[in-house]
Formats: C-alpha cells, sequence, structure tokens
C-alpha cells in the first residue's frame, strides 16, 4: 500500500524540480550566464578540476562556483584559493542537489555579472541524474582509478550529461587502465558522446576543455541573437 504513494511523491518533487530548473535556465539564459555542472563518484577529481578552470577562465571571464556536498565547507575553501566567488551548499542528509538549493544559494548574488557559473555537484553517481539544475552544460566525470565498467552501471548519469570527461590521466600508467574499454563502455552506453581526457594536475587535457566550455558559449548567445 506505501509503495504508489513514495512513487506519487517522488514524482511531484520531480515535477517541482524541473519547473524550477527551468525557471533557472530561462533566467540564466536572459542574462547571458554560461552554467555548467559537474556530476561524478566522490573522489573523481571534480573539485581539483574546477579549481583549474576557475583559476584560468577568471583571467578572462567573470566565474563563480557552487559547490555541493554533504559535510564540511572543505571544497568552497580549496576553490577560493583561485580567487573566483564560490559558496558552499550544505546538504545534510541529502545525496545530491537539487534547483532549488541553487536558486537559494544564488540569493545575493549578481548572476546577470558572471559569465560562467560552475556547479559542482555531491559525489553521486545515482540521483544527481534526476535533477535538472537549469545548466546549459552538464560534465559526468570518470576517474582512471575507477572501474572501467562505471558507465555500464550508472548508464543514466551518462545519458543524462553532456560530455564524458576521463579525469587523472597521469594515474592511468600506474593504475593499469584501460582507456579503451572506458571509452567503448561509455559510446556502449550513449552512443557519440563527446569524450575528453584530462589531467588537472599535469595540465593535460584542460586547454582543449577550455576550448570547448568558450566556444559553446559562444554558440549559445549567438543562438540567443537570432
Ligand atoms: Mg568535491
Ligand atoms: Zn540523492
Amino acid at each position: 500500500m506505501n509503495e504508489p504513494r513514495m512513487v506519487e511523491v517522488r514524482r511531484k518533487v520531480l515535477k517541482e524540480n524541473d519547473l524550477l530548473a527551468h525557471r533557472l535556465r530561462d533566467r540564466f539564459q536572459s542574462v547571458g550566464t554560461r552554467v555548467v555542472s559537474l556530476v561524478s563518484s566522490p573522489g573523481s577529481g571534480k573539485t581539483t578540476l574546477l579549481e583549474r578552470l576557475l583559476t584560468d577562465l577568471r583571467r578572462e571571464y567573470r566565474v563563480a562556483a557552487l559547490v555541493g556536498d554533504l559535510a564540511t565547507e572543505n571544497d568552497a575553501a580549496r576553490l577560493a584559493r583561485s580567487g573566483a566567488p564560490v559558496k558552499q551548499i550544505t546538504t545534510g542528509t541529502v545525496c545530491h542537489l537539487d534547483a532549488g538549493m541553487v536558486e537559494r544559494a544564488l540569493e545575493g548574488w549578481a548572476v546577470e555579472d558572471l559569465d560562467y557559473l560552475f556547479i559542482e555537484n555531491v559525489g553521486n553517481l545515482v540521483c544527481p541524474s534526476s535533477f535538472d539544475l537549469g545548466e546549459d552544460l552538464r560534465l559526468v566525470l570518470v576517474s582512471t582509478t575507477e572501474g572501467e565498467d562505471k558507465p555500464l552501471k550508472y548508464p543514466t548519469i551518462f545519458n543524462t550529461a553532456d560530455v564524458a570527461l576521463i579525469t587523472k590521466l597521469d594515474l592511468a600508467e600506474a593504475v593499469g587502465f584501460d582507456l579503451e574499454l572506458l571509452i567503448r563502455n561509455i559510446h556502449g552506453v550513449r552512443p557519440g558522446m563527446p569524450i575528453l581526457q584530462v589531467s588537472a594536475r599535469t595540465g593535460e587535457g584542460i586547454e582543449g576543455l577550455e576550448h570547448l566550455l568558450i566556444s559553446n558559449h559562444t554558440e549559445s548567445k549567438l543562438a540567443q541573437v537570432q
């Protein structure tokens, strides 16, 4: 008897989230702010990559970040080293961000003054896939220190992201990582998904990623003008 009700409540929560995310997306697009979110399992290198992106992009663009975790403000403190405005969203027992959390975190921020807003989701490959945050671009990270079968185990997160990033490339050899197998598995779940390989530590592939972010931004601005 309880189950149908749970399903009903869950559907309602997701519907409300979708409406709010839609509103956020309209708001971001109307002021030309590009919103990029990062999802992955815990420890895949989201924060390290983001620190690098904020540091680099800040030279030419107005950038800021929101970062979600169950507890601690550690990641916000790390990201703040880039010099960009950063806000931690502490979710307590909730293992994902939702659009309402993003909207509340942005209170008092002049979103229209930003070229890029990055959102680092809570490390989790399951429920973040159900929650639209109003972002334009969702990056899913898989590190070389994880199993190559992650896409097969968590297909939904790959299907709701736009680009896959293989991170910690510098550790690939040490852990006997099979790059071709991971690429095959990603494309098995999501044919044609763009894949970039990066190492935030050595800087390999970072320029390519930044080009992708910048060119996508230009395209969406062009689309807006037309
Ligand atoms: Mg983090
Ligand atoms: Zn969750």
